[in-house]
């Protein structure tokens, strides 16, 4: 019930689409049920989720944020949220997000922004953004409207909005968590994980959320670790590499700091620090913005008219003009741009000079992390360049805003598993966050690691 009201009466904070009290409300009573006959409850018995609104949930509207799918009610279930509702848990809404998860404020949401509660100290009262894709998720959490949420991250969706907001959230390796049922942005990228006050619930969600699913090609035939259970923060014996490619020119006097305090947390609580090189690291941002588009281009051609949401069929078109008309009304100005710059890179005369281009210097980009394991087992980084920045400050530079993703996109391209963790606040009174990059299927020492330094 509390949470049930926070929602309702945090409208200006714009974080969910939809609301949807009376599933909070079932696994609630489910949950009292299962008690009172002396059951042993599930992992997540009647807790209350918000669930960003690119899973499909059976019989809930799903948009991706787009004016695309409004009105689309999946008649079936994604595999993370069903397993979600599987260990007892309810869901308070669908989250708002970037239009298709493409941005890093959440200013591309069909539905409007989400505004972050947060506020500088001499901020002037300014809205702040909530970060992006995933900007419902974290303005929620932060917020106080739910104790966790989903969100995705292809490349840096789940960690940047942590970051903004002062919360834990964890890409976990790629393939972990099924991505049947949630909408597709890039499918090679795109991964599920959890958002969450801290370490300890954002370990119990990925439980619940992670495992093989048949209807996922690249799904992961693995077991799910108790990571929960095995939450450690001592960091003895581990090798922590900090990383002097990320030492990027003009990085603000206080991501310096940050990432400083990191390295004696990190070593306080027993690691030890080395430094280590990814030399092709300063490729990934323009990989990823080759890539991504890429794989977006070719996804989003199924918003045709046809088969889901949107139909704008004017008066005696033809099936091309339907089509024509259906996706200018229906996607916003950056789906747009992505689908044009995916489809110039996959066009005949440009496919080798970027997407084959790309895709090579995505595997030296892997090939890198591996030369790095050698001789670390985690990597330490800040997770974005700066604090959340203000709304409306970078939404008419796409260039700026995608070098807010500078610090997440290598580990996307890699498949690693990486958190965020909150990491102190700036002089502004804002949070930063800090990035914790693991070996392929190592989520447990990432989450150690995080809470070492949460
Ligand atoms: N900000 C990045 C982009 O716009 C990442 C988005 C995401 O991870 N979904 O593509």
């Amino acid at each position: 019930d509390a949470f049930i009201t926070r929602v309702a009466q945090a409208k200006a904070l714009n974080a969910f689409i939809v609301e949807t009290p009376d599933h909070a409300l079932a696994a609630a009573r489910e949950a009292d049920r299962a008690r009172a006959a002396g059951e042993t409850l599930k992992p997540l018995a009647g807790v209350p989720i918000g669930m960003k609104d690119l899973f499909c949930t059976r019989g809930v509207q799903t948009t991706a944020a787009s004016h695309m799918l409004e009105g689309f009610v999946p008649q079936y279930e994604s595999t993370v949220s069903q397993k979600l509702w599987d260990a007892g848990a309810g869901m308070l809404g669908k989250l708002n997000l970037d239009q298709f998860a493409m941005g890093s404020s959440n200013e591309t949401s069909y539905f409007g922004n989400v505004v972050s509660p947060w506020r500088a100290k001499d901020g002037g009262n300014a809205a702040l953004a909530p970060g992006g894709s995933s900007g419902g998720s974290s303005a929620a959490i932060a917020a106080r409207l739910c104790p966790a949420a989903t969100g995705t991250d292809t490349g840096g969706s789940i960690r940047q909005p942590a970051a903004f907001t002062g919360i834990a959230g964890i890409k976990p390796t790629y393939g972990r968590c099924s991505r049947w049922g949630v909408v597709a942005f890039a499918s090679s990228l795109d991964q599920a994980g959890p958002m969450a006050r801290d370490v300890t619930d954002c370990a119990i969600m990925l439980e619940a959320m992670a495992g093989y699913d048949a209807k996922d090609a690249t799904s992961l035939q693995l077991d799910v670790p108790t990571w929960s259970h095995s939450l450690s923060p001592s960091l003895a014996g581990k090798k922590i590499g900090i990383l002097k490619e990320y030492r990027v020119d003009g990085m603000p006097e206080e991501i310096e700091a940050l990432w400083q305090r990191g390295i004696d947390w990190v070593k306080d609580a027993g690691a030890e620090v080395v430094e280590v090189s990814l030399p092709h690291t300063r490729y990934a941002l323009p990989a990823y913005y080759i890539i991504a588009p890429a794989e977006a281009s070719s996804n989003l051609a199924r918003y045709d008219g046809v088969r889901y949401g949107l139909r704008d069929l004017p008066q005696g078109a033809n099936l091309q003009a339907m089509y024509a008309a259906t996706r200018a009304a229906g996607f916003g100005d950056e789906v747009k741009r992505r689908i044009m710059i995916g489809t110039y890179v996959l066009s005949a005369g440009f496919y080798d000079a970027y997407f084959t281009q790309a895709s090579k210097v995505r595997a030296l980009i892997a090939r890198d992390f591996e030369a790095a394991w050698e001789a670390c087992d985690l990597l330490l980084t800040p997770t974005a360049p700066s604090a959340a920045f203000a709304l409306g400050e970078k939404s008419a530079d796409p260039l700026a805003m995608y070098l807010n993703d500078v610090f997440t996109v290598p580990s996307s391209l890699a498949g690693l598993p990486a958190m965020s963790v909150p990491g102190g606040l700036d002089k502004q009174g804002l949070p930063l966050g800090l990035q914790v990059i693991g070996r392929p299927l190592d989520e447990q020492a990432v989450l150690n690691a995080g809470l070492a330094i949460e």
